[in-house]
């Protein structure tokens, strides 16, 4: 843990941090638990330290998320695109959380790029693009909420993290953690948990806020994946499900409501490869989750137009949902001696 987020490697940005500065902060589209737990935390940390800050998602996001401390004050950039464009304009610093290139911003990354801001990336996605001043980047962490957390420490700034800071981290390591299952998931990670619920966060509550917030539609729509939807392909030790705009609109799917659809599916015994194709008006969108070694992301990578992480990545395809699943189905063969291992 102390390998990350070393004195001499923090102490420029430590140095930037003196005074007070306007600040951005920049997460990927369609932030997750992680992006905006991550986000919200640093926030919170920021303007504890007397700073002008401001989160600027490229996107809408799920509600279950919107109980975090500092929710009310994101900016949406396609709501809000001129009041955006100003505040990243005069910023002084501009923060990427939990994306390692700017693509991942989609609509803000032009504008990303452009900026004369000093950037500051602190992310735990492998190889991120040079397009940052600071980069703190550690692929073995479980979360960017975690880095947040080790970086105010780094910062000797430990004893400011309040109630809002440990609930919004706290929120971001158990959801890109599966609620502390994964593997990435180390002692150090759950000593960290411990220190924020020493800090206030509040546990039970932040499970609750997040997982036990859904529509009686979401409900119906995951009932109806698992029973119409769900295939398994025993020779591949895969399994997937598929939801088309169609289906989706039967149960008046909002933003977040296909969330957690994908690890159903993993669930099943022997099921090694799990995935998760969701049509929308531009794309199919792909959840991947593996088990094991078997690398998801090098899958989304190769085929799907995306990336992530070994047991957790993403893609997308512009065929239509039949020839993306035929797709799917073709590659699996390649795959064949990983998958049966
Ligand atoms: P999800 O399946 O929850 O949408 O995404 C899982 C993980 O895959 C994300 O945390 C992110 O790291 C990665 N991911 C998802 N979609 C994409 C994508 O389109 N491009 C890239 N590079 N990564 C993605
Ligand atoms: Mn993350």
């Amino acid at each position: 843990m102390n390998e990350r987020f070393p004195y001499n490697e923090v102490l420029p940005v430590t140095n930037l941090l003196e005074f007070p500065k306007k600040i951005v902060i920049t997460t990927h589209h369609k932030p997750d638990g992680d992006a905006m737990g991550s986000s919200l935390g640093l926030y919170n940390y920021l303007i504890e330290k007397g700073h002008d800050v401001t989160v600027i998602t490229p996107s809408d996001y799920p509600d279950f998320l919107f109980w975090m401390p500092g929710n009310d004050k994101v900016i949406q950039f396609p709501k809000d695109t001129e009041n955006a464009k100003k505040l990243i304009a005069e910023a002084d610093m501009l923060f990427c959380l939990d994306y390692n290139q700017p693509d991942r911003t989609e609509v803000m990354a032009e504008i990303i790029v452009a900026s004369k801001a000093i950037k500051v990336l602190i992310d735990h996605h492998l190889n991120p693009a040079p397009f940052c001043d600071h980069v703190f980047s550690y692929p073995l962490s479980c979360a960017t909420a975690e880095l947040i957390y080790q970086f105010i420490v780094a910062m000797d700034d430990k004893g400011i993290i309040n109630k809002d800071i440990a609930e919004c981290l706290y929120a971001g390591i158990m959801a890109d953690t599966n609620s502390f299952r994964f593997e990435t998931m180390t002692s150090d990670s759950h000593r960290i948990i411990a220190a924020l619920m020493e800090a206030g966060a509040v546990n039970y509550k932040i499970h609750e806020n997040v997982y036990d917030n859904f529509s009686f539609n979401r409900m119906k729509m995951v009932g109806y994946c698992l029973y119409n939807k769900l295939v398994v392909v025993p020779e591949y030790h895969t399994a997937y499900i598929s939801l088309s705009k169609e289906e989706s609109k039967q149960f008046d799917s909002g933003t977040g409501d296909t969330e957690g659809i994908v690890n159903m599916a993993l669930e099943i015994k022997d099921i090694k490869l799990a995935a998760f194709f969701y049509e929308n008006e531009k794309e199919v969108k792909i959840s991947l989750r593996s088990k094991g070694t078997f690398s998801a992301k090098e899958m989304a990578q190769t085929h799907f137009e995306g990336g992530g992480h070994r047991n957790a990545s993403g893609g997308k395809s512009y065929i239509g949902m039949e020839e993306t699943i035929k797709k799917f189905l073709s590659i699996l063969p390649a795959y064949e001696k990983e998958l049966n291992k």
